[in-house]
């Protein structure tokens, strides 16, 4: 995936669309992310021990990771990342805007 947990994201599709959030959970299987604050859904909790009341919840739903593209640290924008080796020999993804490193 060319998203994961931690990076900031822009929204490119859905109800939250043009909105930023933060990975807060990444599911490389099924290509999905959840992130803080977006994509809300409401959710019916049953009553359990913890929440004797019940109710109803809100909690983010997963978007799929094409819906949504990383923000660049470096020149704040939303960027598809490329990748680039460092002299260590290591893989960071990188911004195609201004070149930065982005992990
Ligand atoms: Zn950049």
């Amino acid at each position: 995936m060319h998203v994961k947990k931690g990076d900031l994201v822009k929204v490119l599709a859905g109800k939250d669309k043009g909105k930023q959030g933060k990975i807060i959970r990444a599911m490389p299987k099924e290509n999905r992310v959840v992130v803080d604050k977006i994509n809300l859904m409401k959710k019916h909790q049953k009553p359990t021990q913890q929440h004797p009341q019940g109710g109803i919840i809100a909690m983010e739903a997963p978007l799929h990771v094409s819906n949504v593209m990383v923000i660049c640290p470096s020149c704040k924008k939303p960027t598809r990342s490329g990748h680039k080796f460092l002299d260590n020999g290591k893989k960071v993804r990188q911004c195609k805007r201004c070149g930065a490193a982005i992990d």
